[in-house]
């Protein structure tokens, strides 16, 4: 028997009571179990520890990093440990800032002049094919990057795992001083980039196993996976450790030789992330045999990274970033010459135009604090981004619900510090380049040309080029209210600290809002009524969709990312499908019935 009684001060008495309450009557909680839903008190007095041949194979209590070296030895293998997301770091403790601080201070961005050219990256696909098959110069043979086991490709991301955390902060320093990360997001970064080696390693053991279908009496019919080719992995700056270690990792694990050409802006990180993967495949197999399984293409995409979109010997291509990029190579793989001997694979993650339902049962209190974070977070410049928040509001767009919620939002955004992503207390960084800014800024003066109700302007830092290698342009987060569908800002895929508040007289209308773009990537709603929130999941059709939550960062293995639509046509990364686009199935039949052996022959 527990007597729980605040003793105290009004105030935080009232806090401590309301949290008790939370506790005790939330779906999860142990009274709960114990007196409505009358669990068996063997149950609810269990130590809560590990137990053998339990399906949760994980001792909680271990720290990540000793669960990771549990990992290790034997990764990836089916019955070994279960996957665990890094855990992120916790800012609040005075060490971790600390700690971090020093490291963002002493990181170095790598030079790389992106000018790799054309023919310079012919040659690469040249030598990719022949780690691939395993054939050296003069014609003789070694093993193929494509016929050494999966367990020693996982092997190979489980260290490469062990190698990026080891040099955690530091990489979330080159990133912050790269794009212009603010601390949370360059971990975010870090931490991902991580776990996608991690459970890719996890899932491509049980990939490659042979699987037996059915049981015939005298016949052995299996299924396989085999890898595809040479995969060209082409990467955005805006997760320029995470989605390039998760393409690559990806596309190795499964037996693909890979070139990997970062986006221009965010090359020197992309070379770290080359830097270890490389070692680590140096480290498995030998400096001969593993030198050509990953190398590092940095270029111009137009020129180099359209040429190698086209080579006729490149079987897979993996893309994450615009559109009309995406488009483009979709078109140009779809393109065979004579030479070619086969179809290539596209797997191609594109732009979002995301919105955020506020109906009006939604808590504001999480409501402001979702949009908020899922706006501006990075700048807006996540695929994931909020970029349309729509109000429902019976009274109209004037109405007290919409009202009040932008009241909230615009004074809780004025409260982000936009400036320096070094220092610890920033939430709003610099925008990655010049021309990226100003497209930003046009589409403010579009917004406010087009008759959208200017809420929030907020003040930005001016341009500081003192800065290093960090980008120099600042655009202040921007909130406009009395946006309609046609609007502009309401169509376009802006990339910047830029709201459209929309208007919608009922739930069913706020959906049909929603739905009515070509994107389909993420989307969320905040609402107390279960009816709306079963009608979101039925009819609020994207790719990621978020209950009462904000609608960005989403967790490897826990919310597997990825749109349709004109989103993309890929497989959700950190799925349990992902890695099937970069092999191919094949299945052998095989008479069994003995007809007697012919040793001798
Ligand atoms: P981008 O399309 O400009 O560049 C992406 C990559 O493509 C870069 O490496 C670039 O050099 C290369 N490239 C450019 N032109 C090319 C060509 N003709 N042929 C081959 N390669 C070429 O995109 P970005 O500005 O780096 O990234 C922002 C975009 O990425 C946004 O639209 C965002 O929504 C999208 N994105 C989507 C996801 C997702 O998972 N759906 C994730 C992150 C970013």
């Amino acid at each position: 028997m527990r007597e729980y009684v605040p003793v105290g001060e009004m105030i935080p008495g009232m806090a401590y009571l309301v949290r008790r309450l939370l506790e005790n009557t939330s779906n999860e909680s142990w009274l709960r179990s114990g007196f409505l839903d009358k669990a068996d008190p063997s149950a609810l007095l269990a130590v809560p520890a590990r137990k053998p041949g339990a399906e949760e194979k994980l001792d909680l209590a271990m720290s990540s990093s000793e669960r990771h070296s549990l990992s290790r030895a034997e990764p990836g293998v089916g019955d070994g440990r279960a996957f665990v997301n890094e855990a992120l770091r916790d800012f609040s403790r005075v060490q971790v800032r600390d700690t971090f601080a020093g490291a963002v201070h002493g990181a170095q961005v790598p030079e790389v002049a992106s000018d790799t050219t054309p023919e310079a990256a012919d040659a690469m696909v040249e030598r990719a094919l022949s780690a691939f098959n395993g054939r050296w110069k003069d014609g003789t043979r070694h093993k193929g990057w494509r016929d050494i086991e999966v367990e020693r490709r996982a092997r190979v991301l489980v260290n490469a795992a062990a190698a990026m955390r080891a040099r955690r902060d530091e990489l979330s320093g080159i990133i912050i001083k790269e794009n212009g990360k603010c601390w949370v997001d360059a971990d975010a970064d870090v931490a991902e980039a991580i776990d996608f080696c991690e459970f890719y390693a996890r899932e491509a053991v049980h990939l490659f196993r042979r699987e037996r279908i059915g049981r015939f009496i005298g016949e052995l019919d299996e299924q396989f996976y085999q890898p595809r080719g040479v995969a060209v992995v082409i990467s955005p700056w805006n997760f320029p450790l995470a989605i390039a270690v998760g393409m690559t990792g990806a596309a190795l694990v499964t037996g693909n030789t890979v070139i990997l050409k970062p986006a221009e802006q965010t090359a020197g990180i992309a070379k770290v992330a080359w830097e270890i993967l490389s070692a680590c495949i140096v480290q498995e197999v030998s400096m001969a045999e593993g030198a050509n399984v990953l190398q590092f293409c940095p270029a111009p995409g137009e020129t180099t990274g359209a040429a190698l979109v086209r080579d006729p010997r490149v079987s897979l291509l993996a893309f994450t970033g615009s559109k009309a990029v995406g488009l483009d190579i979709i078109k140009a793989a779809g393109v065979t010459g004579e030479e070619q001997t086969q179809v290539k694979k596209v797997v191609c993650e594109m732009g979002g135009k995301n919105a955020i339902i506020i109906d009006t049962s939604a808590d504001l209190d999480e409501a402001v604090l979702g949009v908020r974070h899922s706006t501006f977070g990075f700048q807006g410049q996540k695929c994931s981004a909020c970029s349309r928040c729509i109000v429902v509001d019976p009274d109209g767009p004037d109405g007290e619900a919409t009202t009040l919620f932008i009241k909230r939002l615009v004074e809780s955004t004025r409260s982000l510090v936009v400036g320096d992503p070094t220092r610890s207390g920033t939430d709003v960084g610099p925008i990655i380049d010049k021309a990226a800014a100003d497209m930003i800024r046009g589409m403010i003066e579009t917004a406010r040309a087009e008759g959208c109700r200017e809420e929030l302007a907020m003040d930005a830092p001016a341009a500081d080029a003192s800065t290093g290698t960090m980008p120099t342009e600042y655009v202040g987060p921007h909130i406009f209210s009395r946006v309609e569908p046609h609007h502009t800002i309401a169509r376009q895929e802006i990339f910047g600290p830029v709201l459209a508040v929309m208007h919608a007289k009922s739930f069913e209308e706020a959906v049909a809002i929603a739905n009515d773009h070509p994107y389909k990537l993420t989307g969320g709603v905040f609402s107390r009524k279960p009816a709306h929130l079963e009608r979101a999941k039925r009819e609020f059709r994207v790719g990621n969709l978020y209950l009462n939550r904000g609608c960005t960062g989403a967790l490897v293995a826990r919310q597997p990312f990825g749109g349709f639509g004109m989103s993309g046509v890929g497989s959700k990364a950190g799925g349990k499908d992902y890695l099937l686009q970069f092999v191919e199935p094949r299945a052998i039949c095989e008479n069994t019935m003995r007809r007697g052996f012919a040793p001798e022959l």
